[in-house]
């Protein structure tokens, strides 16, 4: 097969629901010929003649994005798929990596990042509007950063008064790190902020819970949770339906 004809489509699942994948990304998922990704998200994909599916490991991401680019150098439609968006902690940007440190025919490459609705943007969506005004996303894995740093992120953020999104709060691998997060955020935003776990969102599963931060607890959260802390200016309006959370657009 020629190598002009093949393409690569970085592309989001979403958060789960079926309903929340765009039309653009069943479109590649349609013409794809390969789909590569992380095992639970390649499940995802319903399989069909002429496609072949490529489950690996979680954190081999450098590996799976090289072998995606060589599949499409050989010719073939590859997918590389992402839970969220792609371009948020996940496949795109191991994908570049890949790219700049291999041959230099894989620039050639016909490559698109097809966005899909992200983790934090479901969850504020269930919620209400928790990140209506500014706010910054932190991924609290300590696999590819010190935790130095994410303890210096954090301070940091909680300083600037933003509101905070984080992604992989807790795994086996780091018990104590989210317990030494919810430390330093009552610390800096005091105990009666209020901080939302929102635990699979959009499948079968979805579990929503807003505490103030005194009396939030590490085991509310785990590897399918998306927290989100507001800010100064969050607010929780009660109502019968269940409470809204949001923050307003203006601030000072
Ligand atoms: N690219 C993905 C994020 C990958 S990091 C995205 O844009 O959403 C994986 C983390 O995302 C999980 O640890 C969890 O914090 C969050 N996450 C992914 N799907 C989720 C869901 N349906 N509900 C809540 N959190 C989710």
């Amino acid at each position: 097969m020629s190598g002009t004809t093949g393409w690569i489509a970085i592309a989001g699942l979403g958060p789960g629901d079926a309903a929340l994948i765009t039309p653009e990304v069943s479109a590649a998922l349609e013409a794809a010929t390969d789909i590569v990704g992380y095992a639970p998200y390649v499940a995802r994909i319903p399989e069909r003649e002429g496609l072949t599916l490529h489950a690996s490991d979680n954190r081999v991401e450098l590996e799976r994005a090289a072998h995606a680019l060589t599949m499409a150098a050989a010719g073939q439609r590859v997918v590389v798929v992402s839970s969220g968006d792609p371009g948020v902690f996940a496949m795109a940007a191991a994908v570049f990596e890949a790219l700049e440190q291999g041959p230099r025919d894989w620039r050639d490459l016909d490559i698109r990042v097809l966005p899909g609705i992200t983790a934090m943007l479901a969850a504020s969506a269930r919620a209400g509007a928790p990140l209506g005004h500014d706010f910054c996303a932190i991924n609290l894995s300590d696999n590819l950063k010190p935790w130095p740093l994410i303890e210096r992120r954090l301070r940091l953020a909680a300083e600037a008064d933003f509101a905070m999104a984080f992604y992989n709060p807790r795994s086996k691998a780091r018990p104590h790190g989210f317990e030494r997060v919810l430390e330093i955020l009552r610390e800096a935003c005091g105990p009666d902020r209020p901080i939302l776990f929102a635990r699979a969102v959009s499948t079968p599963q979805e579990q929503l819970n807003v505490v103030p931060l005194g009396k939030a607890r590490a085991d509310m959260a785990d590897m399918r949770t998306m927290v989100i802390v507001g800010s100064s200016l969050t607010r929780l309006v009660e109502r019968p339906r269940g409470a809204i959370l949001y923050t307003p657009r203006s601030a000072g």
